[in-house]
């Protein structure tokens, strides 16, 4: 029987499944390739936690606090004395900025418009990858971080200036230590800052020893 039919469903079917077989194997190796680049790093264990200062300028004592809704682990810090719009935001520990850009959206909050419009998230924030899985973050800044990305930065090295962009009430440095996907309890100079759950407001008093600035 010739149809003409199955002959030319024959010739379209052959390079067909060979299309399929060589898309199989693509995505195999990228599975592969997905596998030895993301989830081997990710099982690596962490390196010893950094002696992370508060990255805040030497000698100045600062609240740091959290509240309900927050998040857990989460720091807020708010100088006990001073003007808070514009001060130094530095670097917890040494290491390479990751992120250094905008965060949600900017809202208008300024030192001349303080109850200015609401922006959204973090507003202004740098991320710094201090290696061993380690990580800070630091939001609502003023103004564009001073740093870039790929940059190196110094322990103490001033990374930005404290402001009130994101979703911030009022100016202050939001703060963040992390240990590969988890955020960790913050610790500086050594000693945890007992800030673990937003379950409750809670804040305590704790003076800078960031005082190696460099740069
Ligand atoms: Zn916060």
């Amino acid at each position: 029987m010739t149809t003409g039919r199955p002959s030319r469903a024959r010739t379209h079917r052959r390079p067909r499944s060979r299309t399929v077989r060589v898309l199989v194997a693509l995505v195999a190796a990228a599975a592969v390739l997905g596998i030895a680049v993301v989830v081997v790093p990710m099982l690596r264990p962490a390196g010893p936690r950094p002696l992370f200062q508060m990255p805040v300028s030497c000698g100045e004592t600062w609240q740091l606090g959290t509240y309900p809704g927050h998040d857990d682990f989460d720091v807020d810090l708010f100088p006990t004395e001073g003007e808070a719009w514009g001060r130094p935001v530095l670097a917890s520990y040494a290491g390479t900025v990751t992120v250094a850009g905008i965060n949600g959206s900017l809202g208008g909050r300024t030192p001349e418009n303080p109850q200015g419009p609401r922006g959204r998230g973090g507003g202004y924030w740098v991320k710094i990858d201090h290696g061993g899985k380690w990580e800070t973050q630091y939001l609502h800044m003023l103004e564009p971080p001073l740093v870039e990305v790929g940059q190196k930065v110094a322990q103490g090295e001033q990374i930005g200036r404290l402001g009130s962009t994101g979703n911030s009430g009022a100016p202050h440095l939001h703060y963040e230590q992390r240990r590969g996907w988890d955020k960790v309890e913050t610790h500086f100079d050594g000693a945890p800052s007992g800030i673990t759950t937003d379950d409750r407001e809670y804040t305590v008093k704790r003076t800078s020893n960031n005082c190696r600035a460099v740069s």
